[in-house]
């Protein structure tokens, strides 16, 4: 069976203090949980302090974004070495907002997913449709291109999980039904097992992202393709969020 993981996406959100704050009260509540893989990925200011203090605890450090270069002049970039010297083991690449607001593709996906593996770093790659792509029946073609371009020569699976985030569903409260969710996470699963054939594909973790919160989470967890989820703003709270890691757990 594959392990779930739920990770936590932070945004903008959190200062050093609050991040120290926040960890403090959540790695408590989650100590005694082991069949969930728990990830919190904090903005960049925050991840020395975070790294400081989850030392010890079932809790792994992710980045949001990465650059491909491991140094040089690029400013305000931030590169995979860098992500590995402050002890993240994860980084999310390819989120709606990156591609929405400061013009991700998946060709720049596909670079990021590449250096953060030759980092070592282990890739949470989003995927989704808009609600217009949906509404004109283009979700499968939207999901086949951005897997197919975002994974272009990328041979380790091993190091990689997807989350499905449907754009329409990400912070507008609109969560996937269970079914839309199977469906998607089923098609892409299909997807995977043409590209790293059936017995890799059905290692890989797909988690679900958009609008999940302690209320929804198990009903999505009950859908056979469903690993995990990618939560935005109900992670922010510490007791929001450990309830969703609670929620999460299979029923085996
Ligand atoms: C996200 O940012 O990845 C996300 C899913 O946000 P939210 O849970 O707020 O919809």
């Amino acid at each position: 069976m594959r392990r779930p993981v739920i990770a936590a996406n932070w945004k903008m959100h959190k200062t050093t203090g609050e991040t120290r704050d926040f960890i403090t009260q959540f790695v408590p509540l989650v100590e005694d949980v082991q069949d969930v893989e728990i990830v919190i990925a904090p903005p960049f200011t925050s991840l020395a302090v975070a790294a400081k203090f989850l030392k010890g605890s079932n809790v792994k450090l992710a980045a949001q974004n990465l650059f491909w270069e491991e140094k040089g002049a690029f400013t305000g970039e931030i590169s995979p070495i860098m992500l590995r010297d402050v002890e993240c083991e994860y980084v999310i690449v390819g989120h709606s907002e990156r591609r929405q607001y400061f013009g991700e593709t998946d060709e720049t996906v596909n670079k990021r997913v590449r250096a953060a593996h030759q980092a070592g770093l282990k890739v949470i790659l989003c995927i989704g449709e808009t609600l217009e792509e949906r509404e004109s029946g283009k979700t499968f073609d939207v999901l086949k291109t951005q897997l197919s371009g975002g994974l272009k020569e990328i041979d380790a699976p091993d190091m990689l999980v997807i989350a499905y985030e449907p754009v329409w569903a990400i912070g507008t409260g609109k969560t996937a039904t269970p079914e839309q969710a199977q469906e998607a996470h089923q098609f892409i699963r299909e997807q995977l097992s043409g590209i790293y054939g059936a017995q890799e594909a059905q290692k890989i973790r797909i988690l679900y992202g958009g609008s999940v919160k302690p209320e929804n989470v198990a009903s999505l967890m009950s859908q056979e393709d469903v690993d995990g989820g990618l939560v935005g703003g109900a992670s922010l709270k510490p007791d929001s969020f450990a309830e969703i890691v609670k929620n999460a757990i299979k029923e085996a």
